[in-house]
């Protein structure tokens, strides 16, 4: 690992702290915090935490000794200013002659000593960081360290690799008992470097920023070199039968079976979100002859229980044309799973008084042998920070086998973390949105309504993907909403094909579709060429079936139902003159949304339209309206408020007429006007 200290950069930082009243202490302490947060093989995803010790003044103009340590919500790779609150350290100090102290007080007694009470939680590790005496100190959870502290003989090995340079800590619970269990083994060995936590991982300190950080990487490559010495062929594979299903296959089932049933009789579902991950390091791991003794053993490092449960759920290999039997294995293992998991909490419940609120027992990775793993979560944020967190396993699990065998904390602990009072503190508190859990993809999803469509549909909480032709339109699209964009062309039937799978491939399948995507033609119907209306089918009836029949499939494989919307026009039902070419086929999509209606009712696939007019966007233009609006010998503005009520029907309102109908769960084969008022498209 490289030492990335430039003193220009550092200077820079603090320059820049500078401008905002920021002093150097702080401004260094930022600088190397990011610095190790930029290193996923240190720390990831808010893990790991650091301070300095320093001088700042209070509302009341006093100065005093404070420890401007890390605050939870913040990762230190991004890390700011505030994000290292700064707490009144001798009171902090003074705790130290306690003998106990229980989580709760402790944060409350930390928050109470906060000079700004508006600023984060500071880290649960703060008191460890008070107690050393220190002015810089950096934790991380270096890949390399716990490799070799993860052993059934780490404190050996460690005192190999690291000699004096140390002092080694036994495992014990974050919190006050080990910030004084930290404090005296220091205490003992004055002179160490750092401290190496068995089986957590790393602290080290120095007088200077420059002088914490060093030492951090010098002691991460004293660990790196050991296990440069390890094996090079670490798992021994299992036999793969000959062709396996490919993962956008695979993801929808898995989708399905975890998927929570919450009301049986009204089809209703907690759905969770899937990340592939698969590379050759990982394959080697999940398709590992011993793959249920080291991947069953525990976490990596504790924290993770709380991302990734204990341990993954291993599943069959997906044969590929077999799915209907990896359907039923798959089944079955992960009802074990979770047999295993309720086994579990209630053991280590029992032990405490039942005083805990079980989690849902659902796994938050899966071991594939043959594809790869699946992380799961609430969201694809979560389901996204569970496979860096797997695959950070996979790489500390690959490396501790290489030398020897990797061992983790005893379970008993792995339910401490999983279910500390601060966690269970934080349940039932955040409400949902009401698409939450939902993946919804948007054709057209570049143009006008789709863009207004698919932001209405994000800020419902669905995880949404936006399909259009490829261009800046898109990426444009897809980074406003940060949200995944997937080139296709509608009219073909590869390209559909390749996006729906990259859908199931990157969130594990799909809840809603808004088939949209469409454009005008014209012409009189008796002299309009055959070409044009074939194109037009293609794009305003074919395309619209391409697209449902895409999302039927890897619905039907989830088996929790689905929405399909399709954009029907008001020339559906209430024809213009010369509009032929655009109108007919956008009656046949009127149909095909009843027909999708009447066929897969019974899986729980509900299939409505909408039935807008007179929207600007790419298919009503600016120099149209001023067209038509000349015709009618009436103003632009009196043109587009022709309707009953006088108002502009815009993008925005067609995307929430969408969002409505994906809400209505009991509405289906509808076809909802949004139109300001339109008496004769209405329908009858
Ligand atoms: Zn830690």
């Amino acid at each position: 690992m490289k030492n990335l200290w430039s003193a220009r950069d550092a200077k820079a930082c603090i320059a820049r702290c500078a401008i905002d009243g920021v002093g150097e202490d702080l401004a260094l302490r930022v600088y190397t915090s990011r610095l190790l947060g930029g290193e996923p093989a240190l720390v990831l995803h808010g893990g790991g935490n650091t301070s300095v010790k320093t001088r700042a003044r209070a509302a009341n103009g006093e100065e005093l000794d404070v420890l401007c340590v890390k605050g939870s919500g913040w990762d230190l790779g991004a890390i700011e200013p505030a994000g290292l609150p700064a707490v009144r350290l001798e009171p902090l100090r003074e705790l130290r002659k306690l003998d106990r102290l229980g989580d709760e007080e402790m944060i409350n007694l930390q928050r109470g000593n906060l000079l700004d009470s508006a600023a984060p939680n500071p880290s649960v590790e703060t008191l460890l960081h008070a107690f050393l005496p220190h002015k810089f100190i950096d934790h991380t959870h270096a890949n390399a360290v716990l490799a070799l502290t993860d052993q059934p003989d780490g404190e050996k090995i460690c005192r190999e690799v690291f000699g004096g340079r140390v002092a080694l800590v036994p495992y014990v619970m974050p919190g006050f008992a080990l910030a004084k269990a930290c404090a005296d083994i220091y205490e003992r060995t004055p002179d160490v470097e750092g401290l190496i936590l068995l089986k957590h991982g790393i602290f080290s300190f120095g007088g200077s920023a420059r002088q914490a950080y060093k030492r951090m990487i010098e002691l991460v490559n004293l660990a790196e070199n050991r296990l440069n010495k390890g094996r090079k062929r670490i798992f021994v594979a299992v036999k793969l039968p000959g062709k396996l299903a490919t993962p956008a296959e695979v993801a929808p089932i898995l989708r399905g079976l975890l998927a929570i049933e919450t009301d049986p009789g009204e089809g209703l579902h907690q759905r969770f979100l899937l990340s592939y991950r698969s590379s050759k390091k990982i394959q080697a791991y999940v398709g590992g002859s011993e793959v249920r003794r080291y991947a069953q053993a525990g976490t990596v490092t504790p924290d993770h229980a709380i991302r990734t449960k204990p341990w993954p759920a291993i599943l069959p290999v997906p044969q590929a044309g077999k799915l209907d039997r990896f359907v039923g294995q798959a089944a079955k293992a992960i009802a074990d799973y979770k047999a295993r998991y309720a086994a579990y909490f209630a053991r280590h419940n029992a032990k405490l008084g039942s005083a805990k609120t079980q989690l849902d027992a659902v796994p938050r990775v899966l071991l594939v042998p043959g594809l790869g793993l699946f992380a799961v979560g609430a969201s694809a944020r979560a389901a996204g920070i569970a496979g860096d967190l797997a695959e950070t396993t996979v790489e500390v699990v690959s490396a501790a086998e290489s030398i020897g065998r990797f061992t983790s904390i005893r379970e008993a602990d792995l339910f401490d973390i999983e279910y500390w009072s601060l966690e269970q503190a934080k349940l039932g508190r955040a409400e949902e949105a009401p698409l939450a859990r939902h993946i919804c993809a948007v054709t057209g999803g570049a143009g006008a309504i789709g863009r207004a469509t698919a932001a209405v549909f994000a800020r419902a909480g669905a995880e949404v993907v936006i399909l259009d032709l490829p261009g800046k339109a898109l990426e444009k699209a897809a980074d406003e909403l940060g949200a995944l964009g997937i080139a296709c062309d509608v009219t073909d039937d590869a390209s559909v094909t390749d996006a729906f799978a990259r859908i199931a491939e990157t969130h594990g399948g799909l809840d809603i579709l808004v088939s949209n995507a469409g454009a005008a033609w014209q012409g009189r119907i008796g002299e309009v060429s055959d070409a044009v209306l074939r194109r037009s089918f293609e794009l305003n009836f074919f395309a619209h079936q391409r697209a449902g029949k895409a999302a039927v499939a890897i619905m039907l494989k989830q088996g929790t139902g689905g929405v399909l919307l399709f954009n029907a026009s008001k020339q559906a039902v209430n024809p213009g003159p010369n509009f032929g070419p655009y109108g007919l086929p956008k009656a046949a999509t009127l149909s095909l949304a009843r027909q999708y209606a009447v066929d897969y009712g019974r899986e729980g696939i509900r299939s409505n339209a909408v039935n807008a007019d007179r929207i600007r966007s790419g298919l009503l233009t600016d120099e149209m309206v001023a067209a038509r609006a000349k015709a009618r010998k009436v103003s632009r503005k009196e043109y587009m408020r022709g309707n009953l009520l006088g108002l502009e029907v815009s993008a925005q309102d067609v995307g929430e007429a969408f969002l409505s109908l994906a809400l209505a769960r009991k509405t289906t084969g509808a076809v909802l006007t949004v139109d300001g008022g339109n008496i004769a498209a209405a329908l009858r």
